[in-house]
């Protein structure tokens, strides 16, 4: 009587109860399928990456113990589908029974509920990954029009006891210390080292390839820098805490063309395919505060983006499929420019954030919001558009964290449900909080003629264009008392200048 369970490339937890047992009446089974490579182009690093990591888990479990039955993209049997495969495994097994782990897309989740009645008896699993249910956030903001994330991460602060006292109240007196988390980076402190191990995945690369698997940006097989184990992960996260995470909060929204990493964790890939859980990453930044190990601005401010931020997001993109992608409140129709696939741009700040992108498969949050989703929006291009290229190029790109992110939050696409104003900026923003204006072929500070720098009259024509939506926007007042007292010719000229911007983006 053999069961056949489904493990996901995002579903690498060696702690999952399914797994702290060895029977012989189980066999496991992970495959690398086309339709998992191919319903968007994919960075080359995330899909060698995905698989190796696949590959060393269920090396992994066979050491243990367990019967694995693994499908890899060149195997004869291999029919490159999910259902396919199942099929194929049920019968050679002899399998009197399928389950699976909970899928975190929507795509998947549909495909796999589809199987189950076509192919019973079919069971789903907890991933025992979140914090939170997939219908937790649509519970808390029932009825609410805008959902806002701070309302929600005070609520799993409380409800998860992290970083409170005794009587509910927020340690330091302040549920959220963004005000501290906002310095530029002037060189000093540096920047931790990279100590995360290289992996040299030539072979496996390949094999993608032979295997007819399109990509872009950068391969880099032989020096995968992503953790492929938990144990990798463990070891990254310990040095992102000891050396990173005291830093973290003050230049948490710093760009620099001299430091890609910053510091920031790099934690979303091992998080995200479930080598980390959630809460240990959030305990450790914890006990550091705790031990007088990095200060309290820094620590809130990374929790935040794990209890709040990507627990929200999860919210938000469960009660909002299917269908949340199709929003374009804006009616963007805009084409990408050939340089988001090249990087070949002469805005300094977008050859930085995509040219980083495409050789690293990452990014960190606000070259992602403020550099490249900032263009984005202002220059009208199809948010779907927007997100199937952020689904691509990310490392840690998987529809339920990168598609709120990008439709809502970066592309503002929903209307606001999850944003409550754009995302945007003129280049006084990015000169701030980066030193990319420096070495530009355009001048931040002017805002018409042909060297002025493109998100200045992009900026003032999107608010302009878009009044009718934005305008009663409160926290738009100043943008718009300022809008106002530009004169017909000022606003005409902006215009003139953001058209012909947008008709040979490629060309900037
Ligand atoms: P750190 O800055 O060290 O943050 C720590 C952790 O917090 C991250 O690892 C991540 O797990 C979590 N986190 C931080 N910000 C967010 C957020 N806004 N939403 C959810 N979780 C967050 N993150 C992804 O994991 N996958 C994506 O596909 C993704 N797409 C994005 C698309 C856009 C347009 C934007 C603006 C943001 C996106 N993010 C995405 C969020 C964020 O940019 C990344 O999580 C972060 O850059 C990952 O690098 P890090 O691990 O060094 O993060
Ligand atoms: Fe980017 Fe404009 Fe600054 Fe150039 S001048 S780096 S295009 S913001």
């Amino acid at each position: 009587m053999t069961t056949l369970r489904l493990i996901l490339g995002d579903q690498l937890n060696p702690l999952h109860s399914w797994l702290q047992e060895r029977r012989s009446d189980v066999i496991y089974t992970l495959m690398e399928v086309r339709q998992e490579t191919d319903y968007v182009v994919h960075h080359a690093q995330k899909v060698i990456a995905i698989f190796a990591a696949m590959r060393d888990f269920a090396r992994a479990l066979q050491e243990q113990g367990h019967r694995v039955d693994y499908l890899a993209i060149d195997d004869p049997r291999n029919t490159q589908s999910i259902p396919g495969n199942l099929d194929l495994l049920r019968a050679h097994y002899q399998a009197v029974q399928v389950q699976y782990q909970a899928p975190d897309e929507w795509r998947l989740d549909q495909q796999l509920a589809d199987y189950a009645v076509a192919a019973p008896p079919v069971s789903m699993a907890d991933t025992e990954h979140f914090l939170t249910a997939r219908d937790e956030a649509q519970r808390i903001f029932a009825g609410r029009h805008q959902w806002l994330m701070e309302y929600f991460y005070r609520q799993m602060r409380v409800t998860h006891q992290v970083l409170v006292e005794k009587d509910k109240k927020p340690a330091g007196g302040q549920w959220n210390f963004d005000h501290d988390n906002r310095k530029p980076w002037r060189g000093d402190p540096p920047e931790p080292l990279d100590t995360r191990a290289l992996h040299d995945h030539s072979a496996l690369w390949e094999t993608i390839v032979a295997a007819g698997v399109q990509s872009f940006g950068r391969p880099d097989a032989a020096r995968i820098v992503w953790p492929l184990n938990r144990a990798e992960a463990l070891g990254h996260l310990d040095a992102f805490i000891q050396h990173g995470l005291p830093h973290f909060g003050d230049y948490q929204d710093a760009m620099s063309s001299k430091a890609s990493r910053l510091f920031h964790s790099l934690l979303s890939f091992a998080l995200n395919t479930k080598m980390l859980h959630p809460r240990e990453v959030i305990d450790e930044a914890q006990d550091a505060w705790r031990r007088g190990q990095a200060p309290l601005h820094s620590v809130e401010g990374f929790i935040r983006q794990i209890l709040g931020w990507r627990e929200y997001v999860r919210g938000v993109y469960w009660a909002n499929m299917p269908g949340y992608q199709e929003h374009n409140v804006f009616g963007h129709t805009q084409a990408l420019p050939s340089w988001f696939w090249d990087g070949k741009t002469r805005m300094n700040c977008l050859r930085h954030a995509i040219g980083q992108s495409l050789d690293d498969a990452h990014a960190h949050h606000i070259q992602r919001l403020m550099v490249i989703g900032n263009f984005a929006l202002l220059a009208g291009l199809d948010p779907k558009l927007v997100h199937q290229w952020y689904l691509g190029v990310y490392v840690d790109a998987f529809e339920w964290v990168e598609m709120p992110n990008t439709i809502g939050m970066s592309q503002f696409a929903d209307g606001g449900l999850l944003a409550t104003k754009p995302y945007v900026s003129s280049a006084a923003y990015i000169d701030r909080m980066s030193d990319y204006c420096k070495g530009c072929h355009y001048d931040k500070k002017a805002r018409l003629g042909d060297k002025a720098c493109p998100y200045n009259a992009l900026y003032w024509d999107f608010f302009e264009r878009h009044a009718g939506r934005l305008s009663g926007n409160q926290r738009l007042g100043m943008v718009y008392k300022n809008l106002g007292r530009m004169d017909d010719e000022a606003r005409a000229a902006f215009r003139l200048r953001a058209t012909e911007l947008r008709a040979r983006l490629d060309q900037l």
